[in-house]
């Protein structure tokens, strides 16, 4: 168990022998049922339960939170700790956290914005997955331009009374509360004010989810309405007409461009070297498809960004190597991430020629059609928190000063 103490690399180490032997020795078993590729996908219940007693026990043995503080179930201890826990999680592959909406961005934003009785109430059981959450950002209507938010929460009394549609709501089916963004004033004469930030709870009356079905043929997102459903005041997070910096505020900590995230992972790791067995396995003109110079000059350019991806991940958090741009690397990140994902599992599908058409549940599938699933799933991370086309708006403008147009 991690000791508070001051952080060096000698502490840094030991924390890092630590959480190996953990891992090694409480890792959950193979379930007998197939796991999702990550919490977008969360479709039964077994999943469900399954990845949240992983979650717990993560928690429990110390490995989540590290750097929140304690009197909010943290410990207190500088980031870096996280960051170790997460790279022996990513190197053994083992299962991601299920209540990523919760650990990776409304925990952040409540700790950012939030009271201390809010603080208090939400932070521990998010930790222990005792209570899930979602996020309430897109609406049918508006997903990329999320400052037109048209569903409303209008005050009455000590609550506001909420009307409106949001879609695509990851783990919105289990979940018990929603980082929501609402227009309390739609006469407020910009799209931008007029909007507030609401810690709500959706699992009462007026709430009404609709699962919708990927085409991976999975569950795990849904339309949520809200017809008059009622919000105490108590849980706005930040003042009233506050929505919108909130909102940017908490997309900073989704596309990872800020840090102080609870740790953990959020989805199974992919990596090279496993196209690498499989162009070993599959066979291209009768022969062995690493045989293929196309095949062997592909798999040498991603594992070249892969490390290039490895390498800034690293560099981001030595200021002495990003000084011209701080901010380019957090920012860039869920660009060069997605991307990189989703051009490898098609190439990885691409691989096994006519095999590539089965499915999970052919008998004669490659790996069980798991790369077939892990491709389509890609795309899910190119869109889902601003599509690739906004991340790469964000890079122009932040990063290197193009204009809006
Ligand atoms: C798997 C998944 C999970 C999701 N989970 C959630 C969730 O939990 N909560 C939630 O609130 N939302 C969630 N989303 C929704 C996601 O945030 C939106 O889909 C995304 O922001 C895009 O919005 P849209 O679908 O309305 O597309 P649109 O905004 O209509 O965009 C359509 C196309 O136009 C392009 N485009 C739009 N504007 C511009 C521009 N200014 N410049 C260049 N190109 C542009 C887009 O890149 C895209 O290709 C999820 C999405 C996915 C795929």
């Amino acid at each position: 168990m991690v000791e508070t103490s001051p952080h060096s690399n000698a502490d840094l180490e030991k924390v890092r022998l630590e959480v190996r032997c953990w891992l090694d020795e409480h890792s959950p078993s193979k379930p007998s049922f197939k796991l999702p590729d990550s919490f977008l996908e969360v479709s039964s219940n077994e999943q469900f339960e399954y990845l949240r007693a992983w979650q717990r026990a993560v928690y429990e043995a110390g490995y989540l939170g590290m750097s929140w503080p304690e009197e909010f179930g943290g410990r207190g201890l500088p980031q870096a700790y996280q960051g170790v826990v997460n790279d022996e999680m990513a190197t053994r592959n083992r299962p991601f956290m299920l209540n990523i909406v919760g650990l990776m961005w409304a925990g952040p934003v409540i700790l950012k914005f939030g009271t201390p009785e809010q603080k208090k109430r939400y932070l521990a059981p998010l930790l222990r997955a005792d209570e899930i959450w979602c996020q309430g950002f897109s609406e049918p209507e508006n997903g990329s331009d999320l400052a037109n938010v048209q569903t409303t929460a209008i005050r009455d009394g000590d609550d506001f009374v909420i009307n409106g549609t949001k879609i695509w709501t990851s783990l919105g089916t289990q979940a018990h509360h929603m980082i929501l963004l609402a227009r309390t004033d739609p006469e407020a004469g910009s799209k931008y004010r007029g909007l507030t930030f609401f810690l709500a709870p959706v699992d009462g009356p007026g709430v009404d989810k609709r699962p919708i079905r990927k085409m991976t043929g999975e569950f795990g997102f849904n339309e949520t309405h809200f017809d008059n459903a009622r919000v105490p005041a108590s849980c706005m997070l930040g003042e009233e007409g506050q929505g919108w910096s909130i909102a940017m505020a908490t997309l900073a900590f989704e596309r990872y461009a800020e840090g102080g995230q609870a740790g953990g992972l959020d989805m199974v790791q992919l990596r090279v070297a496993e196209l690498v067995d499989m162009a070993r396995e599959c066979r291209r003109d009768g022969r062995p498809a690493i045989e293929d110079p196309i095949v062997r000059e592909t798999l040498t350019r991603l594992s070249i960004e892969e490390r290039a991806i490895d390498l800034n991940d690293i560099r981001r958090d030595l200021p002495g190597l990003c000084r011209e741009r701080p901010d380019a690397i957090g920012l860039m990140r869920k660009l060069v991430t997605s991307e990189f994902r989703r051009r490898m599992c098609r190439f990885a599908v691409g691989l096994q020629g006519e095999g590539a058409k089965l499915y999970i549940g052919d008998p004669d599938a490659y790996e069980d059609g798991d790369w077939q699933r892990h491709y389509m799933n890609a795309y899910s991370v190119t869109i889902g928190g601003g599509t690739s086309q906004i991340q790469m708006n964000i890079l122009g403008e932040r990063v290197l000063g193009l204009g809006k147009d």
